[in-house]
């Protein structure tokens, strides 16, 4: 018989799978693996549902997020539905937008299952950073635009200062990086404001929203124009914000394709 793999998928583990950005074909071979290998899937927010025909005609798929407008379903409470579910024996699956480990509370739900003493193991997605510019056909470092990048939310956690906006604009444009911006739609007059003490006005900007996916829309921007941008091109969340110069790559990038139509 052959040895079983280091990361089988066992009865009475608890697996976080990303699902990657929204096209069900950024998902990894193992994340497919993982999911045929489910007899329970919670699936949250932003996970494409075209990613479920992976999973076995029989395990049993739960919603956890707020898709259809619905109320999200209370973090303590999917932390304890992944314990149940362990505890009865079942191959439990979470399955989340991006990455787990990046903005996806992936981190706490480790801890909790380590203190339940529950077996967990996690699958890298392609995060929605990483995702969205590529799907714009630019990369999020360049030797001579961006020798690196930062991820940063812009929605900090109830009663945290959150991000120290004056001091990231400072080092991003000191040590010439790519930012990244999830979750920066709803405070993008503040980020705005807050970025313009350290950034020029002209600092190059995009916004995609529901990037990888068919009705991916995007904008290329200034900083100083963001939310005039947003308001403008009715561009909403789930979206990132990446600023910097490997932005003004799109309109390169873009040219063959609107060359071709208009041929
Ligand atoms: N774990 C996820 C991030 C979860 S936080 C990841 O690694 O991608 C949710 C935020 O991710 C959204 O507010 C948005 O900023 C971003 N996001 C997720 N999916 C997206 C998509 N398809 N297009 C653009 N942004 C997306």
């Amino acid at each position: 018989m052959p040895p079983e793999p280091a990361d089988a998928f066992l009865p009475g583990t608890v697996t976080l799978v990303g699902a990657g950005p929204g096209d069900p074909e950024l998902l990894t071979l193992k994340a497919v693996r993982a999911i045929g290998a489910a007899t329970v899937l919670l699936v949250d927010d932003l996970v494409n549902d075209a990613v479920l025909v992976h999973a076995a005609p029989g395990a049993r798929i739960v919603h956890v997020g707020k898709r259809g407008g619905c109320k999200s379903t209370p973090q303590a409470f999917i932390e304890k539905l992944m314990v149940m579910a362990a505890r009865e024996g079942e191959v439990v699956v979470r399955l989340k937008g991006g990455d787990p480990f990046v903005f996806g509370r992936g981190g706490e739900e480790v801890e909790h299952l380590h203190s339940q003493g529950i077996t967990v193991q996690v699958v890298n997605g392609i995060t929605a950073g990483l995702g969205g510019l590529t799907a714009l056909g630019v990369p999020l470092t360049h030797r001579e635009h961006a020798h690196g990048v930062v991820f940063v939310t812009g929605h900090a956690k109830p009663g945290d200062s959150g991000t120290d906006w004056p001091a990231l604009a400072a080092t991003v444009r000191d040590a010439r990086l790519t930012l990244v911006i999830y979750m920066g739609v709803s405070g993008a007059a503040h980020i705005q404001q807050q970025l313009l003490t350290g950034l020029p006005a002209s600092t190059p900007l995009a916004i995609i929203q529901h990037a990888t996916l068919p009705h991916q829309r995007h904008a290329v921007s200034t900083l100083g124009d963001l939310v005039a941008t947003l308001a403008r091109e009715q561009l909403g969340s789930p979206a990132v914000i990446v600023v910097g110069d490997v932005v003004l790559g799109i309109a390169a990038a873009a040219r063959p394709r609107i060359a071709t139509r208009s041929a």
